[in-house]
Protein backbone atom coordinates (compact mmCIF):
# COMPACT_ATOMS: atom_id res chain seq x y z
CA UNK A 1 0.00 0.00 0.00
CA UNK A 2 1.30 3.29 -0.92
CA UNK A 3 2.26 6.18 2.29
CA UNK A 4 -0.92 7.64 3.41
CA UNK A 5 -1.38 10.84 2.28
CA UNK A 6 -1.98 12.58 5.34
CA UNK A 7 -0.27 12.05 7.83
CA UNK A 8 -0.21 13.02 11.80
CA UNK A 9 3.04 12.77 14.02
CA UNK A 10 2.58 13.63 17.86
CA UNK A 11 5.31 14.06 20.48
CA UNK A 12 3.75 13.38 23.91
CA UNK A 13 4.92 12.01 27.37
CA UNK A 14 2.16 9.93 27.31
CA UNK A 15 2.89 7.72 24.20
CA UNK A 16 0.31 4.75 25.41
CA UNK A 17 -2.73 7.24 25.22
CA UNK A 18 -2.64 6.76 21.20
CA UNK A 19 -4.59 5.54 19.56
CA UNK A 20 -7.09 5.64 21.86
CA UNK A 21 -10.13 7.13 20.86
CA UNK A 22 -8.85 7.27 17.11
CA UNK A 23 -8.45 4.03 16.71
CA UNK A 24 -12.24 3.44 16.83
CA UNK A 25 -15.06 4.21 14.03
CA UNK A 26 -14.75 6.25 11.29
CA UNK A 27 -11.14 7.33 12.41
CA UNK A 28 -10.11 4.19 13.36
CA UNK A 29 -11.22 2.23 10.46
CA UNK A 30 -9.87 4.84 7.89
CA UNK A 31 -6.72 4.34 10.12
CA UNK A 32 -6.71 0.55 9.19
CA UNK A 33 -7.39 1.57 5.61
CA UNK A 34 -4.03 3.19 5.37
CA UNK A 35 -5.95 7.02 4.71
CA UNK A 36 -4.02 8.10 7.11
CA UNK A 37 -1.08 7.36 9.32
CA UNK A 38 -0.38 8.19 13.17
CA UNK A 39 3.27 7.91 14.52
CA UNK A 40 3.96 8.31 18.21
CA UNK A 41 6.97 9.61 19.51
CA UNK A 42 7.70 9.64 22.97
CA UNK A 43 9.28 12.98 24.48
CA UNK A 44 11.35 11.14 27.12
CA UNK A 45 13.69 9.52 24.43
CA UNK A 46 15.09 12.87 24.60
CA UNK A 47 15.42 13.00 28.22
CA UNK A 48 18.35 13.54 30.63
CA UNK A 49 19.94 11.48 32.80
CA UNK A 50 19.57 7.51 33.87
CA UNK A 51 16.02 8.67 34.56
CA UNK A 52 15.16 10.37 31.39
CA UNK A 53 14.34 13.55 33.14
CA UNK A 54 12.49 16.05 30.84
CA UNK A 55 11.17 18.60 33.25
CA UNK A 56 12.52 21.05 35.82
CA UNK A 57 11.12 23.84 38.40
CA UNK A 58 9.67 27.29 36.54
CA UNK A 59 12.28 29.96 36.42
CA UNK A 60 10.86 32.78 38.43
CA UNK A 61 9.32 30.36 41.12
CA UNK A 62 5.51 29.33 41.16
CA UNK A 63 4.16 25.62 41.12
CA UNK A 64 4.43 22.52 38.91
CA UNK A 65 7.11 21.63 36.28
CA UNK A 66 7.97 23.15 32.78
CA UNK A 67 9.62 20.71 30.15
CA UNK A 68 13.18 21.99 29.46
CA UNK A 69 13.64 23.70 25.91
CA UNK A 70 16.51 21.46 25.34
CA UNK A 71 14.68 17.62 26.07
CA UNK A 72 11.93 18.90 24.05
CA UNK A 73 13.76 20.24 20.93
CA UNK A 74 16.01 17.07 20.47
CA UNK A 75 12.50 15.48 20.93
CA UNK A 76 11.66 16.97 17.96
CA UNK A 77 15.19 16.72 16.16
CA UNK A 78 15.30 13.05 16.67
CA UNK A 79 11.73 12.28 15.52
CA UNK A 80 10.87 14.97 12.89
CA UNK A 81 13.12 15.50 9.55
CA UNK A 82 14.14 19.29 8.83
CA UNK A 83 12.55 19.34 5.57
CA UNK A 84 9.02 17.52 6.90
CA UNK A 85 6.73 20.81 5.16
CA UNK A 86 3.78 19.72 7.70
CA UNK A 87 2.76 22.27 10.42
CA UNK A 88 3.72 22.05 13.31
CA UNK A 89 1.84 22.51 16.35
CA UNK A 90 1.98 23.33 20.13
CA UNK A 91 -1.60 22.21 22.04
CA UNK A 92 -1.89 25.25 24.29
CA UNK A 93 -4.69 26.91 25.62
CA UNK A 94 -2.85 30.35 24.76
CA UNK A 95 -2.84 29.45 20.94
CA UNK A 96 -5.59 30.86 18.45
CA UNK A 97 -8.65 28.37 19.35
CA UNK A 98 -9.20 26.02 16.60
CA UNK A 99 -11.65 26.47 14.08
CA UNK A 100 -13.95 24.31 11.37
CA UNK A 101 -12.12 26.46 8.81
CA UNK A 102 -9.07 25.53 10.03
CA UNK A 103 -9.86 21.79 10.49
CA UNK A 104 -11.20 22.32 6.41
CA UNK A 105 -7.84 23.61 5.61
CA UNK A 106 -5.65 21.49 7.64
CA UNK A 107 -7.47 18.43 6.28
CA UNK A 108 -6.19 19.34 2.77
CA UNK A 109 -2.91 19.58 3.70
CA UNK A 110 -0.29 16.58 4.49
CA UNK A 111 -1.16 16.16 7.79
CA UNK A 112 0.08 17.59 11.07
CA UNK A 113 3.31 17.83 13.60
CA UNK A 114 1.80 18.54 16.76
CA UNK A 115 3.33 18.47 20.27
CA UNK A 116 1.83 17.79 23.54
CA UNK A 117 2.16 19.83 26.78
CA UNK A 118 1.87 18.19 30.02
CA UNK A 119 2.91 20.24 33.52
CA UNK A 120 3.00 23.45 33.39
CA UNK A 121 3.54 23.68 29.75
CA UNK A 122 6.87 23.98 28.01
CA UNK A 123 10.09 26.64 27.79
CA UNK A 124 9.10 29.30 25.92
CA UNK A 125 12.38 29.50 23.81
CA UNK A 126 11.45 25.99 22.49
CA UNK A 127 8.35 27.27 20.86
CA UNK A 128 10.14 30.02 18.31
CA UNK A 129 13.07 27.76 17.95
CA UNK A 130 11.49 25.14 16.50
CA UNK A 131 8.75 27.18 14.62
CA UNK A 132 5.75 26.28 16.78
CA UNK A 133 2.59 27.26 16.18
CA UNK A 134 0.38 27.21 19.68
CA UNK A 135 -3.08 26.03 19.10
CA UNK A 136 -6.12 25.69 21.83
CA UNK A 137 -9.00 23.31 21.28
CA UNK A 138 -10.96 26.07 24.00
CA UNK A 139 -11.15 28.27 26.64
CA UNK A 140 -10.60 25.72 29.55
CA UNK A 141 -7.54 24.22 30.77
CA UNK A 142 -6.64 20.40 30.01
CA UNK A 143 -4.25 18.33 32.12
CA UNK A 144 -2.35 17.48 28.85
CA UNK A 145 -2.39 18.43 24.84
CA UNK A 146 -3.18 14.62 24.29
CA UNK A 147 -6.83 15.22 24.07
CA UNK A 148 -6.91 18.41 22.32
CA UNK A 149 -4.30 16.44 19.56
CA UNK A 150 -6.48 13.94 19.15
CA UNK A 151 -9.78 16.36 18.98
CA UNK A 152 -8.18 18.45 15.99
CA UNK A 153 -7.28 14.73 14.83
CA UNK A 154 -10.39 13.77 14.36
CA UNK A 155 -11.86 16.66 13.19
CA UNK A 156 -9.46 16.92 10.36
CA UNK A 157 -9.67 13.15 9.63
CA UNK A 158 -13.19 12.40 8.89
CA UNK A 159 -12.94 15.29 6.30
CA UNK A 160 -10.29 13.48 4.62
CA UNK A 161 -12.20 11.59 0.71
CA UNK A 162 -13.33 8.62 1.63
CA UNK A 163 -13.91 8.93 5.08
CA UNK A 164 -17.40 9.95 5.90
CA UNK A 165 -19.76 8.13 3.57
CA UNK A 166 -21.41 10.67 1.17
CA UNK A 167 -19.08 13.31 -0.27
CA UNK A 168 -21.42 16.50 0.49
CA UNK A 169 -21.69 14.86 4.25
CA UNK A 170 -19.84 17.38 6.11
CA UNK A 171 -20.44 20.41 3.97
CA UNK A 172 -24.06 21.36 5.54
CA UNK A 173 -22.92 21.16 9.23
CA UNK A 174 -22.53 23.25 12.17
CA UNK A 175 -19.54 25.97 11.09
CA UNK A 176 -19.14 24.86 7.53
CA UNK A 177 -21.45 28.07 6.33
CA UNK A 178 -20.97 30.54 9.23
CA UNK A 179 -24.44 28.71 10.83
CA UNK A 180 -25.09 25.68 13.49
CA UNK A 181 -27.16 22.73 11.68
CA UNK A 182 -30.39 22.78 11.39
CA UNK A 183 -32.77 20.05 13.40
CA UNK A 184 -32.59 16.48 12.31
CA UNK A 185 -35.21 14.24 12.81
CA UNK A 186 -35.38 10.42 11.47
CA UNK A 187 -37.95 7.70 12.49
CA UNK A 188 -40.84 6.76 13.67
CA UNK A 189 -42.82 9.91 12.32
CA UNK A 190 -44.68 10.66 15.57
CA UNK A 191 -42.76 9.89 19.11
CA UNK A 192 -44.07 10.51 22.58
CA UNK A 193 -46.63 12.85 20.84
CA UNK A 194 -44.37 14.74 18.94
CA UNK A 195 -44.74 14.73 15.03
CA UNK A 196 -41.92 15.50 12.72
CA UNK A 197 -42.80 18.71 10.98
CA UNK A 198 -44.63 18.38 8.09
CA UNK A 199 -42.59 20.35 5.77
CA UNK A 200 -39.84 17.88 5.77
CA UNK A 201 -42.16 14.69 4.73
CA UNK A 202 -43.03 17.11 2.14
CA UNK A 203 -40.66 16.07 -0.86
CA UNK A 204 -40.41 19.44 -1.76
CA UNK A 205 -36.89 20.30 -1.77
CA UNK A 206 -37.26 24.02 -1.80
CA UNK A 207 -39.30 23.97 1.17
CA UNK A 208 -36.92 21.71 2.87
CA UNK A 209 -34.09 23.67 2.43
CA UNK A 210 -35.73 27.06 3.15
CA UNK A 211 -37.15 25.55 6.64
CA UNK A 212 -33.32 24.52 7.43
CA UNK A 213 -32.05 27.82 6.63
CA UNK A 214 -34.46 29.42 8.49
CA UNK A 215 -34.15 27.11 11.54
CA UNK A 216 -30.24 27.55 11.21
CA UNK A 217 -30.51 31.00 11.69
CA UNK A 218 -32.77 31.15 14.00
CA UNK A 219 -30.54 28.52 16.12
CA UNK A 220 -27.50 30.53 15.42
CA UNK A 221 -28.93 33.92 16.67
CA UNK A 222 -30.02 32.43 19.82
CA UNK A 223 -26.98 30.32 20.81
CA UNK A 224 -24.05 31.39 19.05
CA UNK A 225 -24.67 35.36 18.14
CA UNK A 226 -20.83 35.87 17.67
CA UNK A 227 -20.96 33.30 14.84
CA UNK A 228 -22.92 36.00 13.09
CA UNK A 229 -20.75 38.84 13.23
CA UNK A 230 -17.58 36.69 12.72
CA UNK A 231 -15.11 38.18 10.15
CA UNK A 232 -15.01 35.52 7.01
CA UNK A 233 -11.82 33.49 7.86
N1 LIG B 1 0.10 26.51 32.66
C1 LIG B 1 -0.50 26.48 31.38
C2 LIG B 1 -1.45 25.28 31.24
C3 LIG B 1 -0.74 23.96 31.22
S1 LIG B 1 -1.84 22.65 30.98
C4 LIG B 1 -1.29 27.77 31.16
O1 LIG B 1 -1.80 28.31 32.12
O2 LIG B 1 -1.41 28.22 30.00
C5 LIG B 1 -0.77 21.40 30.35
C6 LIG B 1 -0.77 21.18 28.87
O3 LIG B 1 -2.07 20.81 28.44
C7 LIG B 1 -0.43 22.37 28.03
O4 LIG B 1 0.96 22.51 27.87
C8 LIG B 1 -1.10 22.06 26.71
O5 LIG B 1 -0.29 21.24 25.88
C9 LIG B 1 -2.30 21.25 27.14
N2 LIG B 1 -3.54 22.05 27.14
C10 LIG B 1 -4.20 22.51 28.23
N3 LIG B 1 -5.31 23.20 27.89
C11 LIG B 1 -5.37 23.18 26.55
C12 LIG B 1 -6.29 23.71 25.59
N4 LIG B 1 -7.36 24.42 25.95
N5 LIG B 1 -6.04 23.49 24.29
C13 LIG B 1 -4.95 22.79 23.89
N6 LIG B 1 -4.04 22.26 24.75
C14 LIG B 1 -4.26 22.43 26.06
Amino acid sequence: MSEPAWRASILTLMPGMFPGPLGMSLSGDALTRGVWSLEVHDIRDAGIGRHRSVDDTPAGGGPGMVIRADVLANAIDMHIAPDDARPRFLMSPRGAPLKQARVRELSAGGGAIIVCGRFEGVDERVIAARNLEEISIGDYVLSGGELGAMVMIDACVRLLPGVMGADTSGTEESFENGLLEYPQFTRPREWEGHAIPEVLLSGDHAKIVAWRREHSLALTKQRRPDLLTEEEP
